[in-house]
């Protein structure tokens, strides 16, 4: 059925934040960033080698920063073939295939001068939301540039390392609806504690969460959950979908709450109750009385 028109684009968003994973090396943990690479670099050699018409992005999520680690500022395709002879030609010492061999070399060179950048300023959160942004206009920009009449069908994995960060709340929902609307699915692997916000997205994308039972055995998770399409996991026993935290973070605080007070014109959630919208700048007339109150109460003070 799947013809040679269909394209499969698989994006890959590694979180490199490089507190998390200095802690897991301090703490002794079985798995580094780099085993964490090698896992990815395999499951992306696998996606390329199921079809020809299969393509690869890597995005590196890190701190303050989100960058393309495969195809790098660096990747000039021509390479591969040997035409040019820039530094981009590794050629195959072991009779790998050579595309192969250079997407892994660039994804290496690229994480190497991210990681050996100088931290700047207090902030230690993962830029997920932009990450996941960047694979989304990345997808887009490779359908506008696709030939008429060939389908590509796309997806995102996430392989979550860090917090989640609730200060990202709103450009994480945007993005996940942006998706939802392209038909974009998002995949969660997370390796260490739930991400209610990627619970959210592999929800309502139609994708698959799963929080890593033993985080050595990474690749076989992801070779066996995240290699095969959508039509394909059909017929696979996947993991039962988890319970979905949907509670949203309110505006003013960033805290989770389950019960908070909604604008009626804009749709921004508070844990406490504001006679003006601070988003939208209503006001709201229901809170007349209780202005009223306060200044009975004021009266009564003054007497
Ligand atoms: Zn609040
Ligand atoms: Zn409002």
């Amino acid at each position: 059925m799947s013809g040679d028109d269909e394209l499969n684009l698989l994006v890959i968003v590694v979180d490199t934040n490089p507190i998390w994973w200095g802690k897991q090396t301090l703490a002794g943990s079985e798995l580094s960033l780099s085993k964490c690479l090698d896992a990815t670099m395999v499951l992306g050699n696998s996606h390329l080698f199921m079809n020809r018409n299969n393509k690869l992005a890597v995005i590196a999520s890190h701190i303050r920063e989100s960058r393309f680690l495969y195809p790098g500022k660096h990747w000039a395709p021509v390479d591969v073939f040997g035409e040019s002879g820039e530094s981009n030609i590794l050629g195959s010492k072991d009779g790998k295939y050579e595309l192969l061999t250079t997407i892994n070399e660039t994804i290496a060179e690229e994480l190497k001068d991210l990681m050996t950048n100088k931290i700047k300023g207090q902030q230690t959160e993962t830029l997920l939301a932009g990450s996941l942004a960047k694979a989304l206009c990345y997808i887009h920009r490779m359908i506008k540039a696709g030939t008429a009449g060939q389908e590509i069908k796309s997806r995102i994995l996430v392989i979550k390392a860090a917090e989640d960060s609730a200060l990202q709340y709103m450009n994480f929902m945007n993005v996940i609806f942006a998706a939802q609307k392209q038909n974009i699915l998002i995949d969660a692997c997370v390796l260490d504690s739930d991400s209610g916000l990627l619970q959210q997205a592999c929800d309502i994308t139609g994708g698959v969460y799963l929080k890593v039972p033993h985080m050595p055995s990474l690749l076989q998770y992801l070779l066996w959950v995240y290699l095969p399409d959508q039509e394909q996991r059909s017929q696979l026993l996947l993991p039962p979908p988890v319970h979905v935290d949907y509670r949203a973070a309110c505006f003013c605080h960033r805290n989770l709450i389950e019960i908070g007070y909604v604008c009626s014109v804009c749709l921004s959630i508070f844990c406490n109750f504001s006679p003006i919208c601070t988003t939208c700048e209503t006001a709201f007339k229901i809170s007349l009385p209780a202005v009223m109150k306060a200044k009975k109460k004021k009266l009564k003070l003054a007497i």
